[in-house]
């Protein structure tokens, strides 16, 4: 059993080469995990299959290849640990093969909330596109694509709670909801293997918990199900990005959990104490047990991000600054600014001196190209050109994946508004 099992990748390898092991492994008898850009897991029966996240719509197809290379048995179930693009939308070529083998479509089974979080994807569709483009950073509509182009199967069996499955002949699966990075997040535990399939509870990295284009996301709640996961000692805890987790299992739920609960009662703290958005967002940083941990790299989401959604969480959109309330706009004020300046031409300078220090210098520089930008009129392009370089420094100098790509993308905006 330990040769098909093998600890979590870490590092931005967690979250790709995973994905290019193209071939389902056991992992225990009758699971089998197949990495995939999100994870699927096949949980096998004596009488069918439970198909636990079936990934992106076009990793469909490798989806069922995979389990076909394994069983004949009929897809039972079909379950979704939540609806994101990358875990629940394969589903398409699961129920075709059960069309063209002639047996019963399965069951899709998720949270309550589920099937709302498909209706708002649909309704804010031209958004939802737009902003994966820039979360993946599939510059020119490829991630859109996967928005356009998505089938929506809500589930059949929906659920609150908690839910047994027992229809899978010998092997029973609990499904348990939890709020994290969805509210419609559950996890799925296999007694008999002592097996957690978590979703995206799990992610080989910091959790990713506030993400700038995604709805409000549950830091406190997802140290709870962490703990609760940890409360049933599970044997192997399968990731829905990453690896899968044996003996470093437990080490992983509990510093994970404790992290979380860190950030929520740090952040709470420092509101109560009167401190606005600004503040916090720039002086919480993990205290060093957290920052060093291997299970907790910021790879994918950040702990600023994470400290965005608490703010979200507990406060309204007012920043302390009353001046905000009802704002000018960022082109009525830079075009004061340059006015009072006399041209463009101390800001780009400045910023060409700041572009050559380091991290926060060059975010400085960015503040003053944007007076020239906002301002549409002089040194435009000149200025555009200065944000595309100053926004690919930064990127390259970040370790988050989103926190990257949002960047990346940015300067290819800023690169194609030049061409044009
Ligand atoms: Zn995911």
């Amino acid at each position: 059993m330990s040769e098909a099992t093998s600890e979590p990748l870490h590092g931005a390898q967690a979250l790709t080469t995973s994905a290019k092991q193209r071939k389902s492994r056991e992992i225990a008898p009758g699971v089998h995990f197949l990495a995939g850009f999100g994870n699927t897991t096949f949980l096998v029966g004596s009488e069918g299959v439970a198909v636990v996240d079936p990934g992106l719509l076009t990793s469909g197809p490798r989806v069922v290849r995979e389990l076909r290379a394994i069983t004949d048995l009929p897809v039972r179930y079909v379950i979704y640990t939540h609806g994101h693009y990358d875990h629940a939308f394969g589903t398409p070529s699961i129920l075709a093969d059960a069309r063209e083998r002639g047996h019963a479509a399965p069951d899709i089974v998720g949270h309550v909330n589920v099937a709302k979080r498909f209706e708002r994807y649909q309704k804010t569709s031209g958004h939802i596109a737009k902003t994966f483009d820039f979360q993946f950073s599939i510059w020119k509509g490829d991630g859109g694509d996967v928005v356009r182009h998505a089938e929506y199967h809500p589930p059949t069996i929906e659920f609150t709670d908690s839910i047994t499955l027992d229809e899978l002949g010998g092997l029973e699966l609990e499904c348990h909801h939890g709020l994290g990075e969805t509210d419609d997040h559950i996890w799925v535990w296999a007694p008999e293997s002592r097996t957690i399939v978590g979703g995206d509870f799990i992610v080989s990295s910091l959790p990713n918990a506030g993400t700038p284009f995604r709805v409000q996301r549950y830091v406190l709640e997802w140290a709870q199900a962490l703990e609760a996961m940890a409360a049933v000692e599970p044997q192997f805890v399968i990731s829905g990005h990453g690896g899968v987790y044996t003996e470093k299992a437990a080490e992983m739920l509990d510093v994970t959990a404790r992290a979380m609960r860190w950030i929520d009662t740090e952040v709470v703290r420092r509101i109560n104490e009167g401190q606005w958005q600004e503040q916090i967002i720039n002086e919480v940083e993990l205290p060093p047990e957290f920052d060093e941990s291997e299970h907790l790299q910021p790879l994918y989401g950040c702990v600023q991000f994470a400290v965005r959604d608490v703010l979200r969480r507990y406060m309204g959109w007012y920043d302390g600054n009353p001046s905000m309330v009802f704002p000018s706009t960022r082109a009525q004020i830079a075009t004061e600014v340059v006015g009072l300046i006399g041209g463009v031409d101390a800001l780009l300078a400045r910023a060409d001196a700041l572009a050559t220090g380091d991290a926060a210098d060059q975010q400085l520089a960015l503040h003053l190209v944007d007076f020239v930008i906002f301002n549409q009129g002089e040194g435009l392009a000149e200025a555009r050109r200065r944000k595309a370089d100053l926004l690919e420094s930064r990127a390259a100098g970040e370790r988050s994946f989103v926190a990257h790509n949002v960047l990346r993308s940015a300067a290819a905006i800023e690169r194609e508004a030049l061409s044009d």
